[in-house]
């Protein structure tokens, strides 16, 4: 026995980009200072009670329309029970018998279905701090709206499960469920993983692991287990159910708990919440208001740009870009010129700015002017990036700009001819190489017509021009 499959399935649990709570009406707003979004609701007093946020319903509804899954009629909440020092109530209102949505699925794209179990609703839990002499409770998360996504275990292998995560994450962003952002903890991910022999229709014992807080430490997490498990097997040891901890530190996977520790959640209705009727007309107004998902906008992009299939994959990675690009090529309709300034010059200045393309003012159509005037010979390489630099944050007028700086190209050959004479009379040696045959020669001479006009001609033209004249001297 020495083939073997990967199995891996994923639970994902997404925070809903909601202005307020699920359950009461304290701000979800991340950056305010700690157990300053709190209220007896949130933190478990007894004899409150609960009520649902409409909106993190609606934004449920659209996020399992757009996995294309099932919407169950109606949805109920129960109680999990547990103790935990992030937890004040000691239960955590969540979903378990029925979900809110079942049986979807996410295309990915090598072309492969992987399935989604269930879509279900909760609230999210405290964030715990682990300081150097003390531990530290922050409410604030405590009952911001958490959708779980569990994938089927139809998943083979890390990089297909980072591909799965990667394609969520997009849907997610696109139909502006979530910001899906790691490093906040809105997008979090537990795994499951599991071994057998390939061509084998049972599973093996499946492994659980936690505290992954990157898509690379996922893909990390997955390919040190698959080897652990492998070896072990191979040692003919047998694998244990249990759940494992990533430790990013040493780059391994340890224990947390056995199958023996798990809990009992002791799961029981909701006794202060209703049911609740996901009706025909709420799924019909969110699956009449879902945007071009992903998958249908890559349709579109290969029909409508015939860019090739990676250009395609790096403008469809954040909404922003693909937009962005839209936009411009309707103001300068050359595709492949502007997904090139667009994905060159202009990404590397927008990654040197502190805030992003949200600090980024330019307007698409003033991008376009710029990649135009450098397709036109309006612009060199280097006049047309320094425009960019200029206008990026301050969205000014191009033309302006380029006036100020004095970076417009000179491309009259009246303007250059003149330039072209005064070298030709400075290097009598080079012209006479070039004459005698040397053709590189031609180079150099460009060279220094381009440094008299301070690299503001075009070097095309100049060339053309040199060799006119020069072939006039023979
Ligand atoms: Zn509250």
């Amino acid at each position: 026995m020495s083939d073997f499959e990967t199995v891996i399935g994923l639970e994902v649990h997404v925070q809903l980009k909601t202005d307020s709570k699920i359950f009461c009406s304290c701000s979800t707003a991340f950056e305010n200072p700690p157990n300053s979004n709190i209220c007896p609701i949130c933190c478990g007093y007894p004899g409150v009670l609960p009520v649902f946020n409409k909106k993190a319903l609606e934004l449920a509804v659209r996020v399992s329309l757009a996995l294309d899954c099932a919407i169950n009629e109606y949805i109920y909440f129960e109680r999990k029970n547990y103790f935990y020092p992030d937890l004040p109530k000691n239960y955590q209102i969540s979903q378990y018998k029925q979900p809110l949505a079942e049986n979807g699925f996410i295309e990915l794209i090598n072309g492969s279905k992987i399935g989604v179990e269930r879509v279900h609703l909760e609230e999210d839990a405290g964030k715990l701090i682990h300081a150097a002499t003390a531990s530290l409770v922050d409410y604030n998360r405590t009952g911001i709206p958490l959708l779980e996504i569990v994938s089927r275990p139809d998943i083979r292998s890390a990089l297909e499960a980072v591909e799965y995560l990667t394609s969520l994450k997009q849907i997610l962003q696109y139909i502006g469920a979530s910001d899906c952002d790691m490093e906040k903890g809105s997008l979090r991910c537990d795994a499951n993983i599991s071994l057998r022999e390939k061509g084998d229709k049972n599973l093996g014992t499946k492994v659980e692991i936690k505290n992954m807080n990157s898509f690379k430490g996922i893909r990390d997490a997955l390919l040190f287990e698959e080897k652990r498990q492998k070896k072990s097997i191979l040692e003919g040891k047998k694998i244990l159910q249990e759940t494992r901890l990533w430790d990013v530190d040493n780059s391994k996977t340890i224990v947390m708990r056995s199958k023996e520790e798990a809990h009992d959640y002791r799961y029981f209705p909701e006794p202060d919440l209703l049911d609740f009727a996901v009706t025909e007309d709420l799924i019909n107004l969110e699956r009449s208001g879902l945007p071009e998902l992903p998958k249908d906008k890559k349709e579109r992009f290969i029909k409508q740009y015939c860019l090739a299939d990676g250009d395609i994959k790096v403008l469809l990675s954040a909404l922003w870009l693909a937009d962005f690009f839209e936009e411009a090529v309707a103001n300068f309709n050359q595709p492949k010129q502007i997904f090139n300034w667009l994905t060159g010059p202009f990404l590397e200045q927008v990654n040197g700015l502190d805030g992003g393309f949200k600090t980024v003012g330019l307007c698409p159509a003033k991008f376009a002017k710029i990649v135009e005037y450098f397709c036109s010979d309006k612009l060199n390489n280097l006049a047309a990036k320094k425009v960019l630099a200029k206008a990026i944050v301050s969205n000014r007028d191009i033309d302006e700009i380029i006036a100020e700086e004095g970076l417009a190209q000179m491309s009259d050959s009246d303007d250059l001819t003149e330039f072209i004479h005064l070298v030709i009379e400075e290097f009598p040696k080079p012209v006479e190489e070039y004459i005698l045959g040397k053709e590189t020669t031609i180079q150099f001479l460009v060279g220094q017509v381009m440094k008299r006009t301070k690299g503001k001609a075009n070097p095309k033209i100049v060339k053309s021009l040199l060799i006119d004249a020069l072939s006039k001297l023979k």
